[in-house]
């Protein structure tokens, strides 16, 4: 496959040249020259195939020949001893993202970034070293990801004191290839000093440096994955068991739903194409799901749901994009008012395309809290903030007459359990997955530094 730049389309480059630069050198971000179509026989039988061969016939297009196929194969297998389960929740499904390691979706793009990394820079004599700034989830993931990765070291910057116990042990607990590092500082200063190192000659020569930027499209490729799987099974009339980590109190079944607010009709039937609600903030997974329908999996619709922070679903509605300063919410992934990936949506398709394709919602806190409490009342399903904004846009859009009855998915970017803070006073105690019970045990090694650059470059 050929990438373009946002920005040119003159000049293209490899899966390796997009992959390994992650920003294209005039500012843009690298889309595919086209979007592939499944073969017809891997588009009829989504339905019954395992997640692993879904993820080979929906990457390979994507890195051929870079990767050849025996190496994409066992790369698949290692990425993913998960998968994401459709499951009944209710009144409708719940695309179950995070039965990952870190009990968010974003593992599903680190952990195929690293590996896609690794074989890209085999035989390179000097290792390369990963910088991040994270204000929580992605700095666990991409820990996570590149953990004993060969080749490949990882330094963490997060803002010392202000991510969670639980956090702060997926960046800082892991050791090995991994350091983390406490900066006395915001987030924002974290941002600062990763930009100042790649800009500073000293560290050039001595280090090769690269970020694990959310643009990059090896961590968008791979998403579209679980849409494909989920959006077969559905078409085939189906769901899945409950994984290990499903969040549902163990007496849902008495649970009689809550009289009051009406529902839609929102279960599986074979034959008819699913709609899924993505709670939506730098707007990877939304495009990720774009590629999905376009490649031939069964979708119908999608729906954009963000908090108060509603560029994209403003732009949906006026037809105008007007990025803006983020505001903060308890869905705090999602707190983007200048989404990077807008601008490979725009790339692919026009305002009139897109208004096809997608429905825009926005929710705020207390509705977002709402949604907690009463799917939870109701049905005995947790959500986490990021979930509940998508099954309450979902229902706000259906009050509104703006979604039809059909087949619906809500996407469960997080497990209810990173949120706990929020979550439990709403619904009483989470039960706690295996995942995250084991990263408790776990003891942070971080170094402190001071927020300015000479203190990183003497730490790297
Ligand atoms: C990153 C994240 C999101 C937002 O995903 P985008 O691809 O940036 O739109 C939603 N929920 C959770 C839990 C996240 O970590």
């Amino acid at each position: 496959m050929r990438y373009y730049s946002t920005r040119n389309r003159s000049e293209a480059v490899g899966f390796a040249g997009a992959v390994l630069t992650g920003l294209a050198p005039d500012g843009g971000l690298f889309i595919p020259a086209e979007i592939p179509r499944y073969r017809e026989a891997v588009g009829t039988s989504l339905g019954t195939m395992n997640f692993c061969d879904i993820a080979f016939e929906t990457i390979k297009p994507f890195v051929h020949p870079e990767i050849p196929d025996p190496v994409l194969e066992d790369l698949i297998h290692s990425a993913y001893p998960f998968t994401a389960p459709l499951v009944e929740a209710g009144d409708r499904q719940v695309l179950e993202l995070f039965h990952g390691p870190t009990a968010a979706f974003k593992d599903f793009g680190a952990r195929f970034m690293a590996r896609a990394f690794s074989y890209l820079r085999r035989g390179e004599e000097k290792p390369l070293r990963i910088l991040v700034a994270t204000s929580g989830d992605t700095g666990g993931a991409v820990a996570d990801g590149f953990y004993g990765i060969p080749g490949i070291s990882v330094t963490v910057l997060y803002p010392k004191g202000r991510v969670s116990p639980l956090q702060e042990r997926q960046i800082a607990g892991l050791g090995g290839n991994i350091s983390a590092l406490a900066v006395e500082g915001s987030f924002d200063d974290c941002q600062r000093l990763v930009k100042a190192a790649f800009g500073d000659e000293s560290l050039k020569k001595r280090l090769v440096l690269s970020s694990a930027n959310s643009i990059n499209v090896a961590r968008l490729i791979p998403q579209g994955v679980y849409y494909a799987a989920a959006a077969g099974r559905a078409f085939a009339g189906g769901t899945h068991e409950d994984g290990e980590a499903t969040p549902r109190s163990r007496t849902a079944e008495k649970v009689p739903p809550a009289s009051g607010r009406k529902g839609g009709n929102f279960r599986v039937v074979p034959g008819q194409p699913i709609t899924f609600c993505v709670p939506s903030g730098n707007f990877g997974n939304l495009t990720a799901g774009l590629y999905a329908k376009k490649m031939g999996a069964p979708i119908k619709l999608f729906i954009a749901a963000t908090n108060i922070n509603k560029t994209v679903p403003d732009y949906l509605h006026s037809g105008s994009y007007e990025p803006r300063p983020s505001r903060a919410t308890i869905s705090n992934a999602m707190d983007v008012g200048a989404p990077s990936n807008f601008e490979r949506m725009a790339a692919h398709w026009s305002l009139e395309e897109m208004q096809k394709m997608i429905r825009g919602v926005s929710v705020h806190d207390d509705e977002t809290r709402r949604a907690i409490g009463t799917v939870h009342k109701s049905f005995g399903y947790f959500l986490d903030p990021h979930g509940a904004v998508g099954w309450e846009g979902a229902d706000k859009l259906w009050e509104q007459k703006l979604l039809e009855d059909g087949p619906l998915a809500v996407l469960a970017t997080a497990h209810p359990a990173k949120f706990g803070e929020t979550v439990e006073p709403l619904t009483g105690t989470i039960p706690m997955p295996a995942s995250l019970g084991k990263v408790l045990d776990r003891v942070p090694q971080a170094r402190s530094i001071p927020a300015d650059i000479s203190a990183l470059i003497e730490a790297l």
